[in-house]
């Protein structure tokens, strides 16, 4: 079978849907070059970009789940390679990611490889995630770069990963699940709490993260914006 993808033709093996978590709090230009690095590299059909309803292992999202997700969509608007799956938020209770891959593999079947994303910061504490163990029997791991993290080289999270890494991106292609496959994408050192932190002292983002979802930011007032004590009158 032709893999087809416009991140590059792989001669044969399985289609491969990559698929982003994360609570997206707010998404900026970090995940969104992740994802796009992960497209292209891994050869990937698709990137699905999936908020977060209820983080298990983390407080409330600032924003509530609807902004969060309207503010993924109005990042990816006009991509044909990334988009958002929103069926983390049609579950009530915690949004625990063995659940998310459990209904994506009943969606795809088996001729289709996944991929779950998750960045060095996350794999320090895959530990803790429920069922993480079984997370490889429904995808493959596809382990994203982070500035200041390395990945577990003891312990049970590192005697999950070592014996699945891969090196061969075909390998993500044979087989629907179960290689770690380290992206090697390029860091950006951004992050959602820095952008939060940013908002709350009245600073711009608007290098941090695409300029509709700033204008979304602005317009409804999230993360403080424009309560902060040192509030900058930016000119639209
Ligand atoms: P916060 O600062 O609120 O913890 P975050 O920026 O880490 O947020 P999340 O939505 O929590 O963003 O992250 C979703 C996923 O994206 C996680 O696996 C996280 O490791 C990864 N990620 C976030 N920012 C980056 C980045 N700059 N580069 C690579 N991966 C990232």
């Amino acid at each position: 079978m032709t893999v087809s993808g416009s991140g590059g033709e792989l001669s044969a093996g399985l289609p491969l849907i990559a698929c982003y978590g994360g609570t997206f709090d707010p998404v900026h230009n970090g995940h969104l070059q992740a994802a796009e690095e992960v497209f292209e590299r891994a050869h990937c059909r698709e990137v699905r970009l999936i908020p977060c309803h209820v983080p298990p292992h983390r407080g409330t999202p600032m924003a509530p789940a609807a902004a969060r997700r309207a503010m993924l969509e109005l990042a990816l608007a006009g991509s044909v390679r990334l988009r958002v799956d929103a069926r983390e938020l049609a579950r009530v209770g915690p949004s625990y990611t063995i659940d998310t891959l459990v209904s994506l593999r009943e969606e795809v079947g088996d001729e289709v490889a996944l991929g779950w994303v998750i960045g060095a910061d996350a794999v320090a504490e895959l530990g803790t995630w429920r069922n993480w163990r079984r997370l490889p029997e429904l995808a493959h791991l596809l382990l994203l770069d982070r500035p200041g993290y390395v990945l577990p080289q003891r312990g049970p999270v590192a005697r999950l990963l070592a014996p699945r890494l891969t090196t061969d991106v075909s390998d993500l292609h044979a087989r629907p699940a179960g290689r770690v496959w380290c992206v090697g994408q390029t860091p950006l050192a951004v992050s959602a709490t820095a952008v939060r932190e940013a908002l709350a002292a009245g600073r711009s983002v608007a290098h941090l993260l695409p300029l509709p979802v700033w204008a979304y930011i602005k317009q409804q007032r999230l993360y403080g914006y424009d309560q902060g004590p040192g509030h900058e009158a930016e000119s639209e």
